[in-house]
């Protein structure tokens, strides 16, 4: 446990350049090292131009993402993407703003701009190391939005795809897939050993949809990736997805039952969120399979 964390909340959401890894050539990842609110970046070089994927949480560490990919690229012309709207994943933006060209696909954005503001203020409560992270970020518009469900950049020698869905884990997550080297960054659709988000939070937030998430994963996994990068976690294989996939089913199953055993999602949390732990105990942020049965108490 680090001091922040025993002040009450969350360790700082720091971002750590020196966690830099090129996973293929030319293809590099900023681990999260398994810290909560930081999340897997990458920064992907083409011959003329580079991407950056995900900016960390608040100004510093936007900046710190921003330095490290000005270091990979030199001179070369920076985009930056989000996998989707949330603090910890794109709340760094504002440092690329005029320094690079950022690009969002349209849903993204516009729950950026309906939930920003909201989602600002809920992760200041989480703690003080969380809300001093977060402190002067401010909410910058993108450059460039794409409409439908994909588009592709040519950064030079190196093309990558920019794909979406609409909703699922939000309304606007996007993958990041390189064809040639079969890599994919899943932003939080998918994440390692850690127990899947559900940021379920009516009335504010209820824009979730579990069962095209599963498609989703499916139809990523049709892909045969050669590495996952999951949201967070550790950096892996098509195992991850098929891991994410067989939890949201096998929970919707369970908790579908239980409902129709007329019991309310109260009584199911207390007596298969502790079965639902205990199932993988080397997954991390238990706090989120709450989350899940609420959610699923709902469909049925
Ligand atoms: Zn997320």
């Amino acid at each position: 446990m680090s001091d922040a964390s025993s002040n009450g909340g969350p360790p700082a959401p720091t971002v750590d350049p020196n966690a830099l890894k090129e996973i293929a050539a030319g293809v590099f990842v900023i681990c999260d090292h398994r810290v909560p609110l930081v999340p897997n970046i990458g920064i992907i070089l083409g011959s003329k131009a580079a991407l950056v994927i995900d900016t960390g949480m608040g100004p510093a560490n936007g900046k710190k993402v921003l330095d490290a990919a000005r270091r990979i690229a030199g001179q070369r012309p920076l985009v930056l993407t989000l996998t989707h709207f949330h603090p910890e994943h794109g709340f760094g933006a504002q440092a690329f703003k005029g320094a690079g060209k950022i690009h969002y696909n349209r849903s993204q954005r516009d729950e950026l701009q309906a939930k920003g503001e909201g989602y600002l203020h809920m992760f200041k409560t989480f703690g003080p190391s969380v809300a001093a992270a977060l402190e002067g970020t401010e909410l910058v518009h993108p450059d460039e939005v794409y409409e439908g469900a994909s588009t592709s950049i040519d950064l030079g020698g190196r093309t990558v795809e920019l794909r979406t869905w609409g909703l699922a884990h939000t309304a606007g997550d996007q993958v990041v897939w390189l064809p040639q080297e079969r890599i994919l960054f899943t932003g939080d659709l998918a994440e390692e050993r850690i127990f899947p988000i559900f940021p379920w939070f009516p009335p504010n937030d209820a824009d979730i949809d579990a069962a095209r998430w599963v498609q989703i994963l499916t139809e990523l996994a049709s892909w045969k990736p050669a590495i996952v990068v999951p949201g967070h976690g550790d950096i892996g294989g098509i195992e991850i997805l098929a891991a994410v996939r067989d939890y949201m089913i096998d929970l919707r199953k369970r908790v579908t039952a239980e409902r129709k055993s007329g019991k309310d999602a109260d009584v199911i949390i207390a007596s298969l969120g502790p079965k639902i732990r205990a199932e993988h105990p080397d997954w991390s942020a238990p706090e989120w399979i709450d989350f899940a049965i609420r959610y699923y108490s709902t469909l049925s």
